[in-house]
């Protein structure tokens, strides 16, 4: 077992979650009896470059990512953040007519089309099916992987862009070398790459561990970010922490001194000072498994009470928490999904009955488990608008109990 970034070798386990099915893998009746993949999920560290991710890495194409297409523009606290993001960078960079930008796992657009206003020359790649979109919005889009040969030719056909960004694609690309070479070599030479991932920090204090899946290959602190960068001759010169995903950051790059390093980026290093390191590992495998238990008891609790529970959701995440906490249907009645292709089929493991959201409206279980606990502020009043009057279980960090 080796690093996936240094090849190094000394590799200290983080959180051993056991074996579990894809996240996305939901069941149809058809294949309910019949035999399930589950595949080890195990959270490493690289004692080397600092680095958290998969012990092993599973073939995307057992992973059924294109399956549940996910769209940017469905997530309104993206869609707001990528305005914002865009906006910003129009004025500290000056850009202006014809300068050339290139958005990496561009998705539908939804980032890119905040451009348009500004006759900014826009450019968007991405391998899933939802590139489709972007390209019916009139969005000039390459439906592949971004890697250093289509930079080559992105950089043959367009030339180099001032500005170049990536969110949320350094957890799940498996050929990360081959990403950056390729934005290194489209980067102008002032040129400024900005990314963000989910980040470790946020993951640790507030026991995400259901971030663990096998689609996210890496779990990044600002440590192993300037580390990463270091390798290709580039330097995180800011990063700031971001709201999304129940805790973000956000790091922008360069080709090594060409910024001047911002202040944010020691001040960042130093909340995460002790994080990585094997005490803040084996404190947080502590309480992972105490939430756990709790989780457990609460639910068990009140089912012994004859109360009924369901779950809101099934993101990918869920897969995790269910299986992790042996969650299966006789703790949850059936999970309810606004996600169509999802309705009907059973979750990935633990083969929990999803149906459609209105099911709980009509049914009015007692409790409900938040599985999306990220975005609960945005789901939470949708479902008391739709009718749901009973209380809400908010599974992470701590168990709590919403009251109707
Ligand atoms: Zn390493």
């Amino acid at each position: 077992m080796k690093c996936q970034v240094c090849s190094g070798n000394r590799l200290y386990t983080v959180l051993d979650l056991g074996h579990h099915p894809p996240s996305d893998d939901f069941l149809s009746d058809e294949r309910l009896n019949k035999e399930e993949i589950f595949y080890p999920l195990k959270a490493v560290y690289c004692e080397d470059c600092k680095l958290v991710q998969l012990s092993n890495t599973v073939d995307p194409k057992a992973l059924f990512t294109d399956h549940y297409v996910y769209m940017s523009s469905s997530n309104k606290v993206f869609v707001k953040h990528a305005n914002m993001l865009v906006d910003r960078l129009i004025k500290e960079y000056n850009l202006k007519e014809n300068d050339f930008v290139i958005d990496v796992g561009s998705n539908d657009g939804t980032l890119l089309e905040n451009y348009i206003p500004h006759n900014v020359k826009i450019l968007g790649v991405d391998p899933s099916s939802v590139a489709k979109v972007s390209i019916e919005k009139g969005i000039p889009t390459i439906n592949e992987f971004f890697d250093e040969n289509l930079a080559k030719d992105i950089l043959k056909n367009h030339g180099k862009a001032k500005i170049i960004t990536g969110l949320n694609v350094f957890a799940h690309v498996k050929e990360l070398a081959s990403l950056i070479n390729g934005v290194k070599m489209l980067l102008e030479d002032s040129g400024v790459f900005i990314t963000e991932s989910h980040y470790l920090l946020d993951m640790v204090e507030k026991l995400q561990y259901d971030e663990i899946y096998h689609e996210h290959l890496r779990y990044y602190s600002l440590e192993a970010l300037i580390n990463l960068f270091k390798r290709f001759g580039m330097d995180v010169f800011h990063a700031e922490r971001t709201q999304n995903q129940g805790g973000s950051i956000l790091v922008f790059a360069c080709k090594r001194g060409v910024h001047t390093i911002k202040d944010s980026v020691a001040t960042i290093l130093e909340q995460e000072k002790g994080l990585n390191t094997k005490e803040s590992f084996e404190n947080f495998r502590k309480r992972v498994n105490e939430t756990r238990i709790k989780l457990r008891n609460l639910l068990h609790d009140l089912k012994s009470k004859g109360h009924r529970i369901i779950g809101i959701g099934a993101p990918a995440k869920s897969t995790t928490l269910l299986n992790f906490c042996k969650i299966d249907s006789n703790l949850l009645d059936y999970l309810v999904e606004t996600n169509m292709s999802k309705a009907n089929k059973y979750s990935p493991g633990m083969h929990i009955k999803i149906f459609d959201e209105s099911e709980m409206v009509k049914d009015q279980p007692e409790y409900a488990v938040m599985l999306p606990w990220n975005i609960k502020d945005d789901i939470i009043p949708k479902i008391r608008n739709k009718g749901y009057k009973g209380k809400i279980i908010i599974p992470i960090p701590e168990p709590s109990v919403i009251e109707s």
